[in-house]
């Protein structure tokens, strides 16, 4: 039952008019009864409107916002169960399961219920609650099934579901895991069909590139916002070369990217935070995201309905809304950076596909077999372009297309 209606048929008006959270945890027995689907109130996304994103070559949809329980345990048990149901009735469909102690787990499994078999969640593998109740992660392989298993007990299995190595930052740490039989694990897992995609979660290029080279992965969670991504360089700000080259390597793969810290915990949506000096809305930092390659979907952390809510801010804006290059043209010394292939730049006068032609450029220069062949077939190529420069302003990264145009010709033949 929708929750307009539900509330309807209970006599209620919506939220707004005055249903506290007391109530909601009244209404839900505290947790006893059965779960209630809450589907839309106002302002959250109605059917259809979710934009969704494939992982690559499995057919697999992921709602481009997600959600993220880790603060959850600020809430109470019937806010946290009203949140989990509003996400997924609102379309998202992914939910990562990490979280600082297990307490909220039973008020998530009765949010989720009503849509488990359409909910992806991302489980974690070597995170377990040690004696205090609190998660910690660990690389004894009899401590991650069994907290492996907890989690299935608890939340249930579901067809799409990830299992991903947690939180791995460090070289030893890789070495330690892998040594043990985690990967292993997670194979097995996926080979029985309790997991269907095979992941981890990480803040080093390094890591992920070490994972993305046993060639198992399908999914990865990573922490990716403009604040980590660009450096300060004599000439100004520019995309790390390392995380740009990432994000390609992982779409090159068929690798999904899960986006973790999409707003900087919250840094980037407060200009006085955010190291550009301008604030970012939600949908302009899942904007900013969407445009890399590879990125699926971005995971929301949120402890409120106001905090959910603003996290489908994506959904609602309009293009227009989503443009976030003020934060980048507002530093002075941001300058020419790399092409992320968002094609932000479009249209151009004589339809060149401008992310395109950059995309096979450096795939080509990176060694790609079939980049130039796809370069071929493509209707407009660099040396079709007219030097207009009506792109470049258009262009969040301060790209010199034209320029660059000239230097893609030449080196392609056309
Ligand atoms: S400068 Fe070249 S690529 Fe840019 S809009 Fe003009 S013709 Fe198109
Ligand atoms: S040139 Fe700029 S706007 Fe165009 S695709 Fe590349 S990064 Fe995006």
């Amino acid at each position: 039952m929708k929750r307009r209606t539900f509330l309807k048929a209970m006599g209620i008006g919506a939220v707004g008019a005055g249903l506290g959270l007391a109530d909601y945890d009244a209404l839900l027995g505290q947790g006893q009864g059965t779960p209630v689907s809450t589907a839309a109130v106002d302002n959250f996304p109605e059917a259809g409107q979710m934009v969704y994103r494939e992982i690559p070559h499995t057919g697999q949809k992921v709602s481009v916002v997600s959600l993220g329980i880790g603060s959850l345990h600020e809430a109470s048990d019937g806010e946290i169960t009203q949140i989990v149901d509003t996400a997924l009735a609102s379309g998202m469909n992914l939910v990562d399961f990490i979280m600082p102690t297990m307490g909220p787990a039973e008020a998530i499994a009765r949010g989720l219920k009503p849509h488990r078999k359409d909910t992806i969640a991302q489980f974690h593998i070597g995170a377990y609650a040690n004696l205090a109740g609190v998660t910690d992660r660990t690389r004894d392989l009899a401590k991650t099934k069994s907290a492996f298993e907890e989690q299935l007990r608890i939340y249930g299995s579901g067809d799409s579901d990830i299992g991903m190595l947690h939180y791995i930052d460090q070289d030893d740490d890789y070495d330690n895991a892998l040594n043990n039989g985690l990967l292993d694990y997670a194979v097995r897992l996926k080979e029985a069909g309790t997991i269907r995609y095979i992941g981890f979660s990480s803040h080093s290029v390094n890591i992920c590139n070490r994972f993305l080279d046993t060639g198992l992965i399908d999914v990865f969670m990573f922490s990716l916002n403009p604040a980590y991504d660009f450096e300060s360089t004599p000439d100004g700000l520019r995309v790390t070369e390392e995380r740009a080259a990432l994000y390609a390597k992982a779409q090159k793969l068929g690798a999904a990217i899960t986006v973790m810290k999409c707003y900087n915990g919250g840094k980037l949506l407060s200009a006085g935070d955010s190291p550009f000096g301008k604030a970012m809305t939600t949908a302009q930092c899942v904007q900013y995201c969407l445009d890399w390659p590879a990125v699926v979907s971005c995971v929301a952390g949120v402890k409120s309905m106001d905090e959910l809510q603003a996290s489908f801010g994506y959904i609602h804006a309009t293009e227009e809304e989503r443009r976030y290059e003020h934060i980048l043209g507002s530093a002075a010394a941001v300058t020419a950076g790399s092409c992320i292939y968002c094609n932000h730049c479009l249209p151009c006068p004589v339809s060149i596909n401008i992310g395109d032609v950059f995309k096979y450029y450096d795939l080509a220069k990176n060694g790609d077999g079939l980049a130039k062949e796809h370069y071929a077939s493509l209707s407009r190529h660099a040396s079709d372009c007219i030097k207009c420069g009506d792109c470049e302003p258009r262009c969040p990264f301060h790209v010199k297309i034209v320029d660059e145009m000239g230097e893609v010709a030449e080196a392609m033949g056309r």
